[in-house]
């Protein structure tokens, strides 16, 4: 008879701090979530504490930003500067006596698709994070690539608008969360007609991406629009992927695709335009499947990966 393994799987993103207790066929036990502007480590700390069993074999973390997975540490994070330079393998080391292993969020997220989500038929895919800023993960011949996949940070527009990392122009400035945010409020100062000006009890710096694709649908121009220009960059992103990597399929998840009619449906229209038709014409563009577990799920499949039974305990 088999043993019931489990892993804490966490994912830290720009927004939120989301911990799970993972069974080893990739069933979310219990899960957390709290908000990642306090003190990310006790935060996380804490939330371990809180799913922690005597079954749990190991951590693993998926942390926004890039990451030494050999040290642990969070080299740089544009969407969460907190957590520059932390090493999370000393910080949880010292409470827990767990091995602890970390790659980036989209990374997690990609592996977890791979392993239990949209991701399991393919041998190859892409899989595109969308949300406060827009990450990615790289699946080749059935193994993620040990690469940093920065999707949301390559150059869309060679003098385009700054992007948190520093540079110019990145799909991220155009495409995510944040930049449809500030596109928005930026033109409703400037006094652009729409029915956005009424959102939020009149506080316009309140509004979220739920609420511009709310208005969109409601018809509102200038909501349609933005939603529809961030489609087009986002379409540019995936066209230069496509036919850099010709995968099986392109993954796309985060919140944003919940306004998948308007947003993803542009992006789509684009990359067609853009890749190799025969390239295009293979590849499989869909949603994710695991919803915001996905990086939980694929933190803790690097725990089963790297924690396997010893042969002595494996059942016959
Ligand atoms: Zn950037």
């Amino acid at each position: 008879m088999s043993v019931s393994r489990y892993a804490i799987g966490a994912d830290i993103g720009g927004t939120n701090l989301r911990v799970a207790l993972v069974k080893s066929d990739a069933t979310v036990v219990e899960k957390v979530k709290v908000s990642s502007s306090g003190d990310v480590v006790a935060s996380l700390i804490s939330a371990i504490e809180d799913l922690y069993t005597g079954e749990t074999v190991g951590i693993g973390l998926g942390l926004a930003g890039v990451v030494d997975r050999k040290r642990g540490v969070v080299e740089k994070s544009p969407n969460l500067p907190s957590i520059d330079g932390v090493s999370f393998i000393d910080a949880l080391g010292k409470r827990f006596p767990l091995p602890v292993y970390v790659d980036n969020d989209a990374n997690a997220a990609a592996l977890g698709e791979k392993w239990a989500g949209a991701g399991t038929d393919f041998r190859s895919f892409v899989l595109f994070t969308l949300g406060t800023g827009i990450g990615g993960g790289v699946v080749h011949d059935g193994r993620l690539l040990d690469i940093s996949a920065e999707l949301g940070h390559i150059s869309v527009e060679a003098s385009g608008v700054r992007c948190p990392c520093g540079n110019n122009g990145c799909l991220e400035a155009y495409a995510a969360a944040r930049a449809m945010v500030g596109r928005v409020v930026e033109a409703l100062e400037g006094g652009a007609e729409s029915l956005m000006k009424d959102c939020c009890s009149g506080n316009i710096y309140r509004l979220t991406p739920e609420d511009i694709y709310r208005y969109a649908l409601e018809g509102d121009g200038l909501a349609r629009e933005t939603l529809k220009t961030a489609g087009r960059y986002l379409g540019v992103g995936i066209a230069s992927m496509i036919n850099v990597f010709s995968p099986e399929a392109v993954i796309l998840s985060g919140g944003l695709t919940g306004a998948w009619n308007i947003y993803v449906e542009e992006a789509i229209r684009e990359a067609s335009k853009r890749a190799f038709p025969e390239l295009f014409r293979s590849v499989k563009i869909l949603p994710a499947r695991l919803g915001d577990d996905a990086g939980m799920i694929g933190a803790a499949h690097i725990v089963f990966q790297k924690e396997q039974p010893s042969r002595s305990t494996a059942p016959v």
